[in-house]
């Protein structure tokens, strides 16, 4: 078990602090006792953010001190609550401006290791303007202009804070490949769709390669080679799963049938899957079910339509596959579709180059600011319908996840919300903010 991040709450009284604690929190815990003497140095709760879990300790009742020195005991008790924690949101009165006690807070809040947030509460409407600006002055990384009344700025504070706060929803974030590390690629198909001649094809004509190499699992097998690029450069790939690839080509053991088991095996370990068709067949129903495996999985897809060296009317074939898996594959549309010859080794650059790319799209990460602007203007321009009268209203979108990418809804009545809409906003994030044909996973949640 870990335990939950420590997020503490400081700021000299009547910046908002109870007002954003209790809007974290979600339930009136966090009201105070107000007979005097009674201890309430500090409460604590278990917040939720946009997906973000955390425990939150908010450091006000100090209202009875003087707030023109920061007292002793309130020191104190700041002190022990910052320095236990792994980030402190140090909330200013935008509307009030600077005071004396904020930059006596901040030098010592500087003097400390623990990360720090500005927070420039009240910045709602024109009149907290000049006090976000005047934080800036305080010594740390741009003040986040907030409300925590009205609610404003949330998805900020969640970008502030999400790099001091781990999560499971963003473990993937950080398991992200290194730059340039191996392309985990899988080759499926029918029986004598061409799959080991494309293999022998591309390792024959590469003589980089470092592999087999017996690992993943007992029985699957990974060839590492290096595949260099139209431009010169130098890419390494991973096949995965090709024992079986191998031993059919030396034995030539037509028997060998692939179900949808088999494939589904080199699946797992793969980051993208090139499904390949025999041409001289077309695609047939056994290959859409393929292909939505490999999309349920979660895998990047590509479909490489082989042998079309020797295909018959190359224009209208290729039309026909497009329509059929644009119809038989609801989820994604625009699965890229490439011709090869495994035979002349004609198109495979261009299949490996398109692997590459897909696999740059399944990665990829977009801020929450970039991912909300686009969100706004979705909104804007289909707002969600009125089931039964009453507006299902839709707050924040971000990405919880990459490889593949996952994204979480947060609105209220959303367990309402039509599949139709869900497809528009997922069809949106798809084309619009560069995610391509990948299987984009939306989930929607209502805050708490
Ligand atoms: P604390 O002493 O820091 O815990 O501050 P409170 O949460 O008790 O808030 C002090 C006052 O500021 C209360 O009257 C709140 O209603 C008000 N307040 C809190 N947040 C906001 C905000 O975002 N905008 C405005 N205008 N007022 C706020
Ligand atoms: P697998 O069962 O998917 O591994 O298919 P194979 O690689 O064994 O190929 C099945 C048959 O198709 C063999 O006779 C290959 O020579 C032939 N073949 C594979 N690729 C091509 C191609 O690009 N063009 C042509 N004309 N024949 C091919």
């Amino acid at each position: 078990m870990h335990r939950l991040p420590i997020v503490a709450i400081v700021g000299r009284p009547n910046v908002g602090k109870s007002t954003l604690f209790n809007r974290l929190v979600g339930k009136r815990l966090a009201l105070v006792d107000d007979r005097p003497g009674v201890t309430r140095d500090r409460r604590e709760g278990d917040a939720e953010l946009l997906g973000l879990d955390f425990r939150i300790v908010d450091t006000a009742g100090f209202e009875d001190e003087d707030p023109d020195t920061l007292p002793g005991r309130m020191r104190q008790q700041t002190q022990a609550a910052v320095s236990g924690a792994d980030v402190a949101l140090f909330m200013i009165d935008s509307r009030a401006g600077i005071l004396p006690l904020d930059e006596e807070i901040a030098r010592w809040l500087r003097s400390g290791d623990t990360p720090v947030i500005v927070l420039a509460n009240k910045a709602e409407g024109k009149a907290g303007e000049a006090g976000v600006n005047e934080a800036f002055a305080l010594g740390f990384a741009e003040p986040v202009p907030f409300s925590a009344e009205h609610g404003e700025g949330i998805v900020d504070l969640f970008e502030a804070l999400r790099p001091h706060i781990e999560h499971e929803d963003f473990e993937a974030a950080e398991e992200e490949p290194e730059e340039g590390g191996p392309l985990k690629l899988a080759i499926v198909g029918r029986p004598n769709a061409g799959k080991s001649t494309l293999v022998n094809r591309i390792l024959g004509e590469e003589r980089m390669i470092t592999g087999p190499e017996a690992g993943i699992t007992r029985d699957s097998i990974a060839i590492d080679w290096e595949w260099t690029a139209p431009d010169g450069e130098v890419k390494p790939v991973r096949l995965i799963d090709t024992a079986g690839l191998r031993k059919k080509a030396k034995v030539q053991d037509k028997l060998e049938k692939l179900s949808v088991a088999d494939a589904l095996h080199a699946v797992d370990f793969a980051e993208v899957v090139v499904l390949l068709l025999d041409a001289t067949l077309g695609l047939e129903a056994q290959d859409l079910r393929i292909a939505d495996k490999v999309l349920q999985e979660g895998r990047a897809l590509i479909i490489a339509l082989n042998k079309w060296d020797v295909a018959e009317h190359p224009p209208s074939l290729f039309q026909g596959v497009r329509t059929a898996l644009d119809e038989g594959l609801a989820q994604v549309k625009g699965v890229p579709l490439l011709t090869v010859s495994a035979a002349t080794g004609r198109g495979i650059d261009q299949l490996l180059a398109a692997a590459f790319e897909t696999r740059d799209a399944w990665s990829k990460r977009v801020s929450t600011g970039q991912l909300n602007r686009w969100f706004e203007k979705a909104l804007t321009a289909n707002p969600p319908p009125a089931p039964g009268g009453k507006r299902i209203k839709l707050r924040y979108l971000t990405q919880a996840k990459t490889r593949p990418p996952g994204f979480i809804l947060f609105g209220t009545r959303v367990d309402q919300l039509p599949e139709s809409y869900r497809r528009y906003l997922v069809n949106g994030i798809r084309k619009e903010l560069g995610f391509g044909a990948v299987p984009v996973r939306l989930t929607v949640r209502a805050p708490k």
